[in-house]
């Protein structure tokens, strides 16, 4: 599967250890337990989850009074699988059943937020549905011809004005011409300048709350890119933004050039976000629904 290819250098650091791990070690000791943890840290898991993870497996152990490493295989499955899911079941996209859909993307330059909206926007035209761009990162020079290259490979128009206009006006011109047109989805990219951070979280306050005021019950989702190539500094970036920008789901790009897979672990146990999409590559149907048991299936199935 398309996962299980993504997940491929994953795979290799995380997945090929831990079975390895298994099958080498005969008993469950203190030994067996370090080696695991530093595979989990190592696949960039993150300390903070990879403790309550071993506390869990620790406990798991004494409960059903597991000797063997190799039955702690289902176990550690099932516990990410928890973890990933958040307690509740994957969340798929919140659309507008009767109206204009409004996904805002937010996050830092180069996580790949051009790419993830010219992806979503091929993926609901192959649905049949009509859709919308807005160009609002009008900050960073070439983002603008960039998301209008995207635009141009899925045919589909992108509202635009020069750079360094307003951001929340490109946002009200898009609004009315979505109206206008009347079109099921309008995809809004803003800018992801981490210098001067107060500005920028000022500057996506201000579109939300044009886009809320031009079209009601939007925006329906705000999702943030998040490059999981970075690893922990996804983490931070979540944290970041998911604090300040009203984020309502994440979107973990690049998870085919990285063994930091488990990145998606981390930031799913830390921040109370559903992980909406990963990118699994640079082309147009790259990107995958996420799903906790597709993921932890491609992993160790
Ligand atoms: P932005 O600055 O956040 O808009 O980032 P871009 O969309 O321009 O992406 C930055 C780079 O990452 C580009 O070269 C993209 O082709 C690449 N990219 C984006 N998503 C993915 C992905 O899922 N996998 C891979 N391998 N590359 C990606």
């Amino acid at each position: 599967s398309k996962f299980k290819d993504g997940l491929a250098k994953t795979r290799s650091v995380f997945t090929d250890r831990v079975a390895e791990l298994f099958t080498r070690r005969q008993k469950i000791d203190e030994a067996f337990y370090e080696e695991l943890e530093e595979i989990l840290i190592g696949a960039d898991v993150g300390v903070n989850t990879v403790m309550e993870l071993m506390d869990d497996l620790r406990a798991e152990v004494k409960k059903r009074k597991i000797e063997q490493p190799s039955q702690l295989q289902p176990i550690l499955s099932e516990k990410l699988m928890n973890m990933l899911r958040g307690g509740g079941e994957d969340a798929g996209l919140r659309t507008n059943s009767s109206g204009i859909t409004v996904i805002l993307f937010v996050g830092v330059n180069g996580v790949g937020k051009t790419t993830t909206i010219g992806k979503l926007a091929w993926r609901f035209k192959q649905q049949g549905k009509s859709v919308l761009l807005a160009a609002g990162d009008t900050f960073r020079a070439g983002a603008i011809e960039q998301l209008q290259v995207w635009g141009e490979r899925v045919g589909v128009d992108v509202i635009r004005q020069e750079a360094g206009s307003d951001p929340a006006a490109v946002m009200y011109d898009a609004a009315q011409e979505a109206k206008r047109r009347n079109v099921d989805v309008l995809l809004c990219d803003t800018a992801g300048r981490l210098q001067n951070k107060v500005n920028l979280m000022e500057e996506l306050a201000k579109i939300h709350r044009v886009i809320q005021r031009e079209i009601p019950g939007a925006p329906h989702e705000t999702l943030l890119v998040l490059d999981a190539a970075t690893g922990q500094n996804a983490l931070q970036q979540a944290k970041l933004f998911g604090e300040k920008t009203g984020v309502t789901g994440l979107v973990l790009t690049k998870l085919d050039g990285t063994a930091k897979g488990g990145i998606v672990i981390a930031i799913r146990n830390e921040m109370a976000l559903p992980v909406k999409f990963v990118g699994l590559g640079e082309q147009m149907d790259d990107l995958q629904e996420f799903d906790a048991e597709q993921f932890v299936h491609a992993l160790f199935a």
